[in-house]
């Protein structure tokens, strides 16, 4: 009964999955080894204890959360919006320019959920695929050739990419943003502490232009669900009409501030995450029957004979990675995050008994 009821397209509708079964060591989705740092953690049980009044709504604007941001970024914080999770906001900015059948480019693969969102929202995906052959390299004639012949409302990039972990070079970024004026351009850089590259200047420049980062990913805070935007002003005061009021708890700004405030003890993390990434390049490049593909990412995806057994072996286990099995272009990859030295090692080690 309820399925007649359900929009046509939203019933054959594939959610996004997560796992959720036991682990001992948990490598499926590009989080952060390091859980908050002792003196962070002291302080938010000391903004605990004196009461963060939650029998009130947040700041709805996260307004000292984005001050911050924006001394940052050297922005105005107008230039910030801030969503439960860099999702909230890739939901946002559909419900702000997509309407009915409208195209939005979605680079295959990457990150899910700018295409779910789009069907959510009434959108259509158009798929551009990323060349497996080629390292998956972005294709940018093929991008900007595409959103012109569909008349793209949105295009998503994602730099690094997930799951495959190259970056887009900022001389590309800008070229499609430049020759795509009537056209939203996201550049998803969720992971680019890991390959220190960022267009955010680029917002000065043009005003179709939006670049998402999170906490989720370097600063190791998943938990708390919080992203943001940076853009023209014009662009942010568009987000800023949809975006849900009181979207951001006052534990999670407050949790957010703080870290961002200790950033050197994130910083530290991230050239730890970025060595240990490189000693697993090499190592994994050491297994036979391993193809490691390039990575600026705190994650690496690699092909395998076969990436379900592999997967399979390593969750009997109690390891957890990310395998791609059949799906198309990505048959037989699998996709570890970097995790603590002690966590590579064993991964590294039952990977290649998995592969004797
Ligand atoms: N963008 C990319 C590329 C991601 O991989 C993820 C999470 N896996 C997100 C955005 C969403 O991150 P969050 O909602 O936690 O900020």
């Amino acid at each position: 009964m309820v399925k007649n009821l359900v929009r046509r397209d939203i019933r054959e509708f594939d959610p996004y999955k997560t796992n959720q079964i036991p682990y001992k060591i948990k490598l499926d989705a590009n989080e952060s080894p390091f859980d908050l740092p002792e003196k962070i953690r002291q302080k938010v049980v000391d903004f605990f204890l004196k009461g963060p009044e939650l029998n009130l709504y947040p700041d709805t604007e996260s307004t000292e959360l984005r001050k911050i941001l924006a001394s940052y970024w050297k922005v105005d914080s107008d230039n910030i919006v801030v969503g439960t999770g860099s999702d909230q906001l890739i939901q946002v900015i559909i419900n702000v320019f997509v309407e009915k059948g409208d195209k939005v480019i979605c680079p295959m693969p990457s990150f899910g959920m700018y295409k779910i969102n789009t069907i959510i929202g009434g959108g259509t995906p158009v798929e551009v695929p990323l060349k497996r052959e080629e390292d998956f390299e972005y294709d940018i004639d093929l991008f900007i050739e595409t959103a012109k012949k569909e008349k793209a409302k949105v295009v998503f990039l994602c730099t690094p990419n997930n799951p495959t972990g190259g970056s887009i070079p900022k001389a590309d970024i800008e070229r499609i943003v430049k020759e795509c004026p009537n056209t939203v351009i996201v550049v998803d850089e969720a992971y680019a502490e890991f390959s220190k590259e960022s267009s955010v200047d680029l917002i000065f420049k043009y005003d179709n232009l939006i670049i998402l980062r999170t906490f989720s990913k370097a600063y190791g805070l998943a938990g708390i669900r919080c992203g943001y935007s940076l853009s023209c002003i014009e662009m942010a005061e568009e987000l800023s009409k949809v975006k849900p009021p009181y979207n951001i708890s006052s534990l999670s700004q407050y949790i957010a501030i703080l870290t961002f405030k200790e950033r050197e003890i994130i910083d530290k993390q991230v050239e730890y995450l970025i060595e240990q990434r490189e000693y697993l390049m090499r190592e994994l490049k050491k297994i036979d029957k391993i193809h490691v593909y390039p990575s600026q990412a705190n994650f690496i995806c690699f092909e395998v004979p076969d990436a379900s057994l592999v997967h399979k072996k390593l969750e009997a286990k109690g390891i957890l990675v990310r395998s791609f099995g059949n799906a198309p272009v990505l048959g037989n990859c699998i996709r570890i995050s970097v995790g603590s030295k002690e966590q590579n090692d064993i991964l590294l080690k039952e990977l290649s008994e998995c592969l004797k």
